[in-house]
């Protein structure tokens, strides 16, 4: 029992970002607070398990973000200012980075607790040369959200200060390539909703804190993907994480819940049947970032296949159809008569395509 938890310990953090890349889906909230690994619960349905960490994926990873840190960040700032994330001749860099992930100082997970918590506090008494480039805040999330602790490390985060007041704007890098217009749907879903999930958990830090009225969280974010082909940065400035702000503070009142009613210490034994069975029972609710980390992602989408929902076609068909199904949709572009004003409406945009 004691190897079992001290397991989940470890993994916490694989948890929370499993957790983050779906946050309304109760299966993967149940596998997060359980321990209950994905892929055992495809398997168990019969489905080969197609993710896990490329140890080459995992060193490219960690060799961008190192050169993006390096020299006081001098390569991100770059780019950041070259996107007007950051003002021309911005400056100073803080690393929050943990030694072990590349930070120069900050030996163990309480130090980049505290060192977060001074920076934040100092940054809402106004501090007089604030750092532009944040590297690694660490957060412990204020409730009780996941067991046996939660803590959240936003990949950077920029500091601007305009009349006095600090905003303070979320990044999230992913190794990447950057095709314009052509990037990959899944990925860039993930991205923006473990930015959304990191937005929301600054801004409860801030709130705990009682730092609001000094300090503004951006609604948006900035993206850190590659050029195709090369290690250098290419920034997605200004990405609106409302929406996904709005569906990780719903994912994280299910997560209480849900680590509230039904986790007890002897809960964390990740390969349980009956565990695996609670997960595989459990209401979903697929997104287009399923396709990126979850293993049951082939139930899930030829679920989704079978209703006819817009999601199979991704998240902005999805918002756009509401709950017509995609043969109706046809109908209506084909020039059937709406049934109602919602079909009239959308009939109209159908035909503005
Ligand atoms: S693929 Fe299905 S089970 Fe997995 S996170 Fe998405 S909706 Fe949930």
């Amino acid at each position: 029992m004691d190897e079992t938890r001290e397991e989940a310990r470890r993994n916490t953090r694989a948890r929370f970002e499993q957790w983050a890349k779906n946050p309304t889906c109760a299966a993967n909230t149940l596998s997060a607070v359980h321990n209950v690994r994905l892929d055992k619960a495809a398997e168990a349905i019969g489905l080969k398990p197609s993710f896990g960490q490329s140890p080459f994926a995992l060193a490219r990873g960690n060799n961008f973000e190192w050169g993006l840190f390096a020299e006081d960040a001098s390569r991100l700032r770059a780019a950041l200012e070259r996107r007007a994330c950051l003002p021309e001749g911005s400056a100073g860099f803080l690393d929050l980075r943990l030694k072990m992930n590349g930070g120069s100082r900050l030996a163990a997970v309480d130090d980049a607790l505290a060192a977060t918590q001074t920076w934040l506090q100092g940054l809402s008494e106004g501090d007089p040369q604030p750092a532009s480039i944040v590297a690694a805040p660490m957060i412990k999330i204020p409730r009780g959200v996941i067991l046996p602790e939660a803590l959240l490390i936003i990949d950077a985060v920029t500091v601007v200060v305009e009349d006095g007041k600090p905003t303070l704007t979320v990044g999230e890098i992913k190794v990447f390539p950057d095709r314009g217009g052509h990037t990959d749907a899944r990925e860039l879903a993930t991205a923006r909703a473990q930015a959304g999930l990191y937005r929301h958990a600054l801004e409860m830090a801030v709130d705990a804190g009682g730092w609001a009225a000094d300090l503004n969280v951006a609604r948006d974010g900035f993206l850190v993907f590659t050029w195709p082909g090369s290690n250098q940065p290419s920034i997605r400035p200004g990405e609106d994480l409302s929406y996904q702000a709005v569906r990780a503070a719903r994912g994280f009142d299910r997560l209480e819940e849900v680590a509230g009613l039904l986790v007890r210490d002897d809960d964390f034994s990740a390969d349980a049947p009956q565990l695996i069975q609670r997960v595989l029972e459990a209401d979903t609710a697929y997104s287009e970032a399923c396709l990126s980390f979850c293993d049951l992602a082939p139930r899930c989408h030829k679920t989704h296949i079978e209703k006819e929902h817009g999601l199979v076609l991704g998240e902005e068909a999805a918002r756009l159809l509401g709950e017509t199904t995609l043969s109706r949709a046809v109908e209506l572009m084909n020039g059937a008569e709406p049934a109602d004003d919602r079909e009239a409406d959308l009939q109209r945009q159908l035909e503005s395509l």
